[in-house]
């Protein structure tokens, strides 16, 4: 019989409305879920619950929670087929990007869900959500890191919250679904990662750099951006118009960076959910080659920023990082 780790972080699924809004309560989901016969079910996995020491709203998660989740999955490996992580949606596309790189070899399914309404409302999307993403941790078919969210299963670097209100929360807008949860569960072919896993699991831990991420928008004046583009930050992802675009010409940009102790790198991705940068492809992005900003392609800001998180931890150097940044580590990106 196969067996799954529930881990659980906090989210609206196992929230409680309370007279400040919705919060996550700690011990109730485990009660919850013994009280679920379907979880018991013979046809179910066998499932252990872990909880993390504090329970989030996932507004409040970031690199210390990715270190845990991260860890826990680590020194269980070997005892579970799979794994599902209980996240709160605003943020899990951060999460499933940052362990997506920080699992080095995985050969087992880690499942992120959650749900829009909690698990105690009368109806909700958390009992789908989470007895679908168990079975799918179970089955060995999808190993790497996604997200199932209403019905469709997602690669976690290529995943974005789409909808605060929808059932349907996370989109893929540049590459297709890994399985759709219909009548039956269909996996696609995309599925697997390029090459077979032969060595075993290795976890890059993460350290807390400081990454920004400035939104153009029309009349920026970068000049106001001075000392997160040159002082405090060490890498910065610009989220420009279109296929890399800004405004104001060059010298916009040109007049509001200068060489610092940082290095600091720009990551140039898109306000576009769907299609690439592509620098140069306008005169309204020609500033980024001259400054030797990268292109984040199609990758989203979410994996931009844990890629950054990622290979600044690997401690590379700042040439290395600029080349890596382009090439295709875990399916985050399309070559
Ligand atoms: N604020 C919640 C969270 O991200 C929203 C959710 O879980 O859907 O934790």
């Amino acid at each position: 019989m196969n067996k799954v780790l529930l881990i659980y972080t906090g989210g609206t699924i196992g929230m409680i409305l309370t007279d400040k809004g919705y919060a996550p309560a700690y011990n109730l989901l485990d009660d919850m879920l013994n009280k679920i016969p379907e979880l018991h079910d013979e046809k179910m996995p066998l499932w252990d619950f872990y909880q993390l020491n504090e329970v989030k709203d996932s507004s409040n998660i970031g690199v210390s929670d990715w270190n845990s989740i991260a860890g826990i999955i680590q020194e269980n490996y070997l005892e579970y087929d799979g794994f599902v992580v209980l996240h709160g949606t605003d943020t899990m596309a951060y999460t499933a990007a940052a362990l997506s790189f920080m699992f080095e070899n995985l050969n087992k399914p880690v499942v992120l869900t959650g749900s829009q309404i909690p698990l105690n409302e009368l109806r909700n999307d958390a009992k789908d959500n989470l007895i679908t993403s168990m079975i799918i941790a179970s089955e060995g078919i999808a190993n790497e890191v996604c997200i199932y969210f209403g019905g469709n299963l997602i690669r976690g670097n290529r995943a974005t919250k789409y909808s605060s209100e929808g059932l349907i929360a996370f989109v893929s807008p540049n590459y297709p679904l890994l399985a759709e949860a219909a009548i039956k569960i269909h996996y696609f072919n995309n599925i697997t990662q390029s090459s077979p896993v032969t060595e075993p699991l290795n976890v890059q831990f993460l350290e807390e750099w400081p990454i920004a991420v400035i939104k153009v928008y029309p009349g920026i004046d970068f000049r106001y951006y001075h000392d997160i583009l040159n002082k405090n930050y060490k890498g910065v992802i610009i989220e420009t118009f279109g296929a890399g675009n800004i405004p104001g010409g060059s010298s916009n940009f040109i007049s509001s960076i200068e060489l610092n102790e940082n290095d600091t790198i720009y990551v140039i991705c898109s306000q576009c959910p769907a299609g690439s940068v592509i620098i140069g492809q306008y005169e309204a992005s020609a500033v980024f080659d001259n400054i030797g900003g990268v292109s984040g392609m199609d990758m989203t800001t979410e994996a931009a920023m844990a890629k950054l998180y990622y290979l600044f931890s690997k401690g590379y150097a700042r040439d290395n990082i600029l080349r890596i940044m382009n090439e295709n580590l875990r399916g985050e990106l399309s070559r």
